[in-house]
């Protein structure tokens, strides 16, 4: 419990608390998320990297190895910076959509929009997120970025470039002429529930026993009949869904989870909940998915064992502790993915 000199930060799920000479000190929290466990299953060396040794590597008398950690777990690839600034964009959307009562511009937006990649791909091309901070007073810097490719050294051939800024563009017009956006301009904006993108890694956190879950809805609104919905704007072009019988993968764990926090921890009936997977590069391409009992008691399964698969790597399996085991228990697990990894420089060490 928190007592008066430490608190729960709700949206990062770190604890703050204070040491005797009052310098706020952080404990790095057990939580779970689905990108935790998929990197975990994609490679437990590459999971130790970004979720143990990093840890404190943004204070400037962490050992050296937790500070390059800590700078290299922030790298990001060129589809990965697509979608974090699509994702931005489609928040000042919103934002601009409530206040002022009508969808912005298509003009004003774009200008935005290249200029945003403009300033961003120059802050990584300089390097300056290797000096200057990337949150100040917890507020994310808006043109922070660091990509891959600046850090490693690789030359990035222009038409990449072209080609990725032709696609936040894309993306971004499919969203101002989608449907489900004049649909959401026509409801009750006061009860949208937007991505708060300048302070928050993740939008949503809330507590499964004693365990931090961490879930990052885009978007939510309550339709004009009741209906309260969940938005996931897409930025990977890939196949839809064939039939009703399909198997949802990732989609239907995320669904799942999305179930379980607004049945259980927002209170909605699970019949009122819908779902929409909006894919912005393939003209705004929408899947509505609904939830029932089947989904949520596979997520709470889902969430158990991962848990519990998480907590396999940490001494005595106590999560409130936290304690990884030796990095012999995180082992490498190479393949065509070192070749993109944030941390293949460090790996072989
Ligand atoms: S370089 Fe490969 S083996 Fe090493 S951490 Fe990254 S993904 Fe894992």
């Amino acid at each position: 419990m928190a007592t008066n000199s430490e608190a729960t930060d709700f949206k990062t799920g770190f604890t703050k608390g204070y040491s005797r000479r009052n310098r706020m000190v952080f404990k790095n929290n057990f939580g779970w998320s689905i990108s935790r466990e998929s990197l975990f299953d994609s490679c437990k060396r590459a999971y130790y990297f970004h979720y143990y040794l990093s840890w404190g590597g943004w204070n400037r008398n962490a050992p050296e190895d937790s500070r390059r950690a800590f700078k290299l777990k922030r790298l990001v690839s060129l589809p990965l910076w697509r979608g974090q600034l699509v994702h931005y964009i489609a928040t000042k959307i919103l934002q601009s959509t409530r206040s002022k009562k009508r969808i912005p511009a298509e003009d004003d937006v774009t200008s935005y929009t290249i200029e945003s990649f403009n300033k961003q791909l120059n802050f990584s091309k300089e390097k300056r997120y290797r000096y200057e901070p990337k949150k100040i007073r917890g507020k994310l810097h808006t043109n922070w970025l660091a990509l891959r490719d600046h850090e490693y050294g690789i030359d990035i051939p222009p038409r990449h470039i072209e080609k990725t800024r032709g696609e936040c563009l894309k993306a971004i017009k499919a969203l101002l002429e989608s449907p489900i956006l004049d649909k959401i301009s026509k409801t009750d904006s006061s009860k949208w529930v937007i991505e708060d993108i300048d302070f928050s890694e993740f939008a949503q956190s809330f507590q499964f026993e004693k365990t931090t879950i961490f879930l990052k809805t885009d978007f939510m609104f309550r339709s004009n009949d009741g209906t309260f919905n969940i938005v996931d704007w897409k930025t990977f072009a890939d196949n839809p869904p064939s039939s009703k019988k399909r198997d949802l993968g990732r989609a239907g764990d995320q669904l799942g989870i999305y179930g379980y926090y607004a049945t259980a921890i927002l209170g909605e009936p699970i019949g009122n909940i819908k779902m929409y997977e909006i894919n912005l590069l393939d003209a705004a391409r929408e899947v509505v998915y609904t939830i029932n009992k089947k989904s949520i008691e596979r997520a709470t399964k889902r969430i158990n064992k991962g848990i519990a698969k998480l907590a396999s790597v940490l001494t005595d399996n106590d999560t409130e502790k936290n304690n990884p085991l030796t990095y012999q228990y995180f082992p490498p697990n190479r393949g065509n993915k070192c070749k993109f990894c944030n941390f293949s420089i460090i790996c072989d060490e």
